[in-house]
């Protein structure tokens, strides 16, 4: 079944006869404002598929009295609503009809089943009546279920009704014998569809904020909220009770509104396939509610391998003995924005889960930027001048090692204090991951002598053990990316010759971004890493401590098997997973291939000129 939350648009319009408009003289409300909240203004306001919102007038701006409500109330009920007979006995004379007792709802089940949100609106009775409740007759869920009993040949007449008629139509025992419990289990199909869409999307949280009168639904995608839909606030109070009382496993599945509770979805048959689990965690707000699930993914997430996050599978292993080493300072190096705080995130995390919580992390940070499962972390108490951020930041450093930490993760680098503070908490036998402003990997060193540190430590390849320089390029989105081939006679032809001599045998490979599709919307889908890994050894301290930083930059290259970012970007764009252009905006001109790898051009390269 289709979730109504992408089901919302139809271009179709069903017009409903005057006749039957008047038909039901009054708009009716619901009865009980606890029971069924009056659905407001909001309700009708729906996003459509291209992104812009369908506006609706409100159903009714004044709510009658309460002697009205009662008045209204329809007497034939299949499951009579206890009412002060003294009331009824003044009441007035019904504003519209009750659907014939005879006639069965068709659109609950089966093949004209309405999905839950479109239920809210209409109700299709097996005598070919449709009701559609006041106000809602243009409204999308209305409008594309209509359309979809006109696809089915489905004859029907529409007649106006209250919302509250609509909702009882579907009241008593259903044709399947299984009664209100069906409704649970229709949202629970919706919170389903809705964790699967966002797996599908790569969020990382989903957030539902059932305010006033409406519900808003986000995702957080690359670290950006974006709105998914707008619902009604009962279809919001709906969906979060389902997700706490019938999907979470927690001793108590009482959803509290008004409490703030934690619970979480571990059940296999409740979750996508990538998902090993959803943390759940509602509190009250000024407005209503909120819930934020936050999405754990095996391969994801926290949980996510770095080379998900782009680096090579080499690099990844480097980082991994790096993890293993009971002390020395790892320094990731980038400019803002190079994705340096993820791959923290990352590595400390994984340390975390690997030790099964038995290490103990702590982390310094000004603020504190990703959560940590297992870590604690501390924010650095904002202060006036840099002085006093210096003198505060290495306070809390000095803080932490008294602390008893195994792995000290330390935000940045970026004074002499901070660094002295970082390099001794190396030199006590602690693991430090940090992060510093360098161009490159092998740049770093330089920098640590600049922030005053001595020489002869930042080369003592048991205090100072890994360099990680990183940026972040573009995806190309495989469904509209072209071959590089065929657009290349609109280019630069210098770009072009970099590309041939960079990626060699592979030119036919690379690929360029496309004017975007539904899959991407602008030709690339987020971002990948390209990095240089280096874990310093007894030769390459050597060399750079005798100050021969080229002999050294050589060594790692040759001896030690590195690869510098520009090469990594240069791997990407031979798979065609990187725009060339996209690639020398953030890593400067392509360099040429290796020897060997020209070679390899020189012979099967031959026709791809041009
Ligand atoms: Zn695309």
């Amino acid at each position: 079944m289709a979730t109504p939350l992408y089901s919302s648009g139809s271009s179709k319009k069903h017009v409903v006869s005057p006749g039957a408009a008047a038909a039901s003289a009054s708009p009716s409300p619901s009865p009980s404002s606890v029971v069924t909240p009056l659905l407001s203004p909001a309700v009708a306001k729906v996003q459509k598929p291209d992104g812009s919102e369908l506006l609706k007038p409100p159903v009714s701006t004044t709510q009658p009295p309460p002697e009205d409500l009662l008045a209204q109330l329809p007497v034939a009920l299949p499951e009579p609503i206890a009412v002060d007979t003294t009331v009824q006995a003044t009441a007035q004379p019904r504003a519209e009809a009750v659907p014939r007792p005879a006639a069965r709802p068709l659109s609950d089940a089966g093949e004209y089943a309405a999905s839950a949100e479109e239920r809210k609106f209409l109700c299709l009775l097996d005598d070919g009546t449709l009701l559609v409740a006041e106000g809602h007759d243009m409204n999308p869920f209305v409008l594309s279920y209509c359309a979809r009993l006109e696809r089915l040949n489905y004859r029907y007449s529409t007649r106006l009704a209250s919302l509250d008629t609509v909702r009882r139509s579907y009241q008593g025992k259903r044709r399947d014998g299984t009664g209100e419990r069906v409704d649970h289990t229709q949202m629970q199909v919706v919170a389903k569809n809705l964790i699967a869409r966002a797996c599908t999307e790569r969020a990382s949280d989903i957030h539902i904020r059932v305010n006033r009168f409406s519900t808003e639904i986000l995702f957080r995608i690359h670290n950006e909220l974006t709105r998914i839909s707008e619902q009604t606030r009962e279809y919001g109070e709906r969906l979060l009770a389902t997700l706490y009382s019938a999907m979470a496993s927690v001793s108590d599945n009482t959803y509290k509104p008004n409490e703030r509770q934690d619970a979480s979805i571990g059940d296999r048959d409740k979750l996508p396939e990538r998902l090993f689990g959803v943390r759940i965690a509602t509190a009250p707000t000024s407005l209503g509610s909120v819930m934020v699930m936050r999405l754990l993914y095996n391969d994801a997430g926290e949980t996510i391998a770095l080379e998900d996050l782009g680096f090579t599978a080499r690099q990844a292993e480097m980082i991994e003995l790096l993890k293993q080493q009971p002390h020395g300072m790892n320094i990731i190096s980038g400019p803002t924005g190079s994705g340096k705080s993820t791959t923290l995130q990352r590595v400390l995390a994984s340390q975390i889960r690997d030790m099964a919580g038995s290490i103990h992390v702590i982390t310094v940070e000004d603020p504190v930027e990703y959560p940590i499962t297992g870590a604690v972390q501390t924010p650095v108490v904002n202060a006036n001048s840099e002085e006093a951020r210096s003198t505060a930041f290495s306070a809390a450093i000095a803080n932490a090692m008294r602390l008893d930490p195994d792995t000290i993760m330390i935000g940045e680098m970026r004074d002499r204090a901070s660094a002295q503070s970082a390099l001794r908490a190396s030199m006590t036998g602690h693991q430090v991951w940090t992060t510093v402003h360098a161009n490159s990997a092998i740049a770093i060193a330089d920098r640590l002598t600049d922030l005053g540190l001595p020489l002869s430590m930042v080369t003592d390849e048991t205090l100072i053990t890994g360099l990680i320089s990183q940026r972040l390029v573009k995806l190309l989105c495989q469904h509209c990316s072209q071959p590089f081939a065929d657009v290349m006679h609109t280019l630069d032809p210098a770009l072009v010759g970099r590309v041939k001599r960079a990626v060699g045998a592979r030119f036919d490979q690379v690929r360029v971004a496309g004017s975007g599709c539904p899959h991407c919307g602008h030709g690339t889908v987020g971002r990948t890493v390209v990095a240089e890994v280096i874990r310093t050894d007894t030769t390459f301290s050597e060399l750079l401590r005798e100050g021969r930083k080229n002999a050294a930059h050589e060594y790692w290259l040759r001896e030690m098997g590195g690869q510098t970012v520009a090469q990594h970007a240069v791997e990407k764009v031979a798979a065609g997973l990187v725009d060339p252009r996209m690639a020398e905006r953030v890593v400067g001109p392509l360099p040429p291939a290796s020897d060997a790898e020209r070679g390899l051009f020189v012979a099967g390269g031959e026709g791809h000129g041009g």
